[in-house]
């Protein structure tokens, strides 16, 4: 179904390690326009720091299924061939709406590609970074995954570059301000373009 209502919706992707968790922090703090940050479900297990509903619904397979059923998702995935599922819960997109923002999904392609499909006006942006080998530097230094983990993030990443001209926008994240000043720009344009 496509909806076509005015839903503002934006989302973000990029490869795991391509500074996308930063550069939505300072997004939200400091873009003009009310970004209200969707809180994904999944059913990965919180890393030590991770809160429940602030980070992520921590879901059981179970739970995740049932609103599955329900038809309470606007799209979900399995991400990294993890055996995770991840999703956005519709009451995302109502939480924004409420807060007169938009809603500010950071999603993997399969969800972005599922979203374009259903709100055709999303503004949707890929993150890239500056080079393949910048982007495993970082995967590691992050120092929480195994090998084999990177080693399917970096294949998964390479699959998604494949994709980032589905995407609006593309910006490089080569230097955090940039890429911020620059995604702040697109946003208030669009902002404007919707109020026109
Ligand atoms: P992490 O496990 O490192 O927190 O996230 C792994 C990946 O899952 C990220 O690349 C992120 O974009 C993706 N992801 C997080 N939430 C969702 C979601 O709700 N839907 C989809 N499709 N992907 C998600």
């Amino acid at each position: 179904m496509v909806q076509c209502g005015p839903e503002r919706i934006v989302v973000l992707s990029g490869p795991s390690g391509s500074g996308k968790t930063t550069l939505v922090r300072e997004l939200v703090a400091r873009a003009e326009v009310t970004l209200v940050k969707s809180v994904s479900a999944t059913t990965r297990p919180p890393r030590p720091t991770e809160i429940h509903g602030d980070d992520y619904w921590f879901l059981t397979d179970a739970e995740f299924r049932e609103k599955l059923q329900n038809g309470e998702f606007l799209e979900h995935a399995e991400v990294f061939s993890s055996g995770y599922l991840y999703g956005t819960l519709r009451s995302e997109l109502d939480r924004a709406r409420e807060q007169n923002g938009w809603a500010f999904l950071e999603i993997d392609v399969q969800g972005a590609l599922k979203v374009m499909q259903q709100y055709p006006n999303a503004v949707t942006i890929f993150v890239q970074t500056p080079s393949p080998a910048e982007f495993e530097r970082r995967l590691r230094s992050r120092g929480t995954e195994s090998e084999n983990v990177i080693q399917r993030r970096l294949a998964t990443a390479e699959r998604e570059l494949q994709l980032a001209d589905r995407y609006k926008y593309v910006v490089v994240n080569d230097q955090l301000e940039t890429a911020v000043s620059e995604i702040c720009v697109i946003l208030k344009a669009e902002e404007m373009s919707r109020n026109a």
